[in-house]
């Protein structure tokens, strides 16, 4: 089941029709059941599961007759097996009072869904899903230290950092944000019985630096799917700007670079992330995987064709991920390795390197070509969407200093 709520729930359903908006708010509902049990009526306790515990024995020992446990076993296998529950997860067990024995066994294989194990005669068995919510919300903050400073801030979630990022690639550099940026943003919460589970959609996002206002509207029908600017193009460049998110430059391209390991200058053909060992390193675009090898300076690196024109390369990796070898083709953002510091390296670290045909260039200095925009006959159902978010996007008040109120607060 999903339900939308929010200042906007109304609008998107009816397809973004501005004159059904409803002014409704989230409100989260008191819980009076759990699991399907009325709180009131069961009572419940959570299981642990570790990797060297046999249900059957806890089971056993819970009063369940041994015949009852097979059956619920072989019952499970077309739902959702009990050999499948993972150790780090738990179970629950429902008891119509403290001292019975119990009546059913919960566990969630995921934050949607739960199972119920009934240990009735049928051994009844069932997967439930969860009603869902996503609520639409809007914030505005103001960068005094750093992007990622002014949104956690506001208590908005890496995740959604990223979302953000990657709806306005290809038009701000994240890289280099100014003290005074403002940024606009209508999202989605997605919500399940109540409880915030994650971010959903960047709606509509709007970025105001010394360069002026950008935006990215998003956009979807059976055919299209993304973040356009004003003009319909997308928003989203072919490639990522960097191979690791929240990373910073420790190195930057250049003809001349004096060599904290050779001491003396040369050349540094590639941007140098440094970030934690471990950190996920990601395809800038889609592409075939050329070599996924080791060599002595390199370290285990990847190189990755992406068309006629331009291949990449990631070195000093502490491993591969899983299905990574040559041939292996990889989606724009996906996994290929982790973060490492095989080879010549001081530390933990990512060296980019970016050919263009054949050439080693600096991608940062690199206007790419841009891609094509929305069909023509596509436009005017665009526009009138575009024309609603930036509206919306225009109605978000302004941020507040953050830094400011607190000391206000403080003086007061
Ligand atoms: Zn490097």
């Amino acid at each position: 089941m999903l339900i939308i709520c929010g200042v906007f729930g109304a609008m998107i359903l009816s397809g973004f029709n501005k004159t059904e908006k409803e002014e409704t708010t989230h409100k989260k509902k008191i819980k009076s059941s759990l699991f399907g049990f009325d709180l009131n009526q069961f009572h419940f306790d959570d299981y642990p599961i570790n990797s060297n515990m046999f249900l059957s024995d806890v089971l056993v020992y819970e009063g369940i007759p041994f015949k009852k446990i097979v059956q619920i076993e072989n019952n499970s296998k077309d739902i959702f097996s009990t050999r499948n529950f993972k150790a780090g997860k738990q179970f629950t067990l429902v008891r119509p009072d403290e001292c019975s024995s119990p009546v059913c066994m919960i566990y969630e294989p995921d934050d949607f869904s739960y199972v119920q194990y009934f240990f009735n005669d049928r051994g009844t068995i069932q997967q439930v899903e969860k009603s869902q919510e996503v609520c639409v919300e809007t914030v505005s903050g103001v960068i005094e230290g750093s992007l990622w400073d002014a949104m956690t801030s506001r208590g908005l979630s890496p995740a959604l950092i990223d979302k953000m990022e990657d709806a306005l690639s290809s038009s701000v550099d994240f890289y280099h944000t100014q003290k005074g940026d403002k940024f606009y943003l209508i999202y989605e919460d997605l919500y399940v019985e109540g409880e915030k589970v994650g971010v959903g959609n960047v709606i509509g996002a709007r970025y105001e630096n010394e360069r002026g206002n950008h935006f990215a509207v998003y956009y979807e029908n059976d055919r299209y799917q993304g973040h356009y600017d004003l003009e319909g193009r997308p928003t989203k460049n072919a490639f990522l700007r960097a191979p690791v998110k929240y990373s910073r430059i420790s190195s930057r391209f250049s003809y001349s670079r004096f060599h904290p390991i050779k001491k003396r200058r040369i050349p540094h053909l590639g941007t140098d992330y440094a970030a934690p060992k471990g950190t996920p390193i990601y395809s800038v675009a889609d592409g075939v995987v050329e070599k996924a090898s080791y060599a002595r300076n390199n370290g285990k690196y990847v190189k990755i064709r992406h068309d006629n024109t331009y291949q990449t390369q990631y070195l000093h990796m502490n491993g591969f991920a899983k299905g990574i070898k040559r041939g292996t083709y990889v989606k724009q953002g996906q996994i290929i390795g982790y973060v490492g510091q095989t080879g010549l390296a001081t530390g933990p670290h990512v060296c980019f390197r970016f050919w263009k045909n054949g050439k080693q260039i600096n991608h940062l200095r690199e206007n790419f070509p841009p891609a094509d925009p929305l069909p023509q006959d596509e436009m005017s159902d665009y526009f009138t969407q575009r024309d609603i978010t930036v509206d919306l996007l225009n109605e978000i008040p302004e941020p507040v200093n953050m830094k400011r109120s607190q000391a206000a607060f403080l003086a007061e």
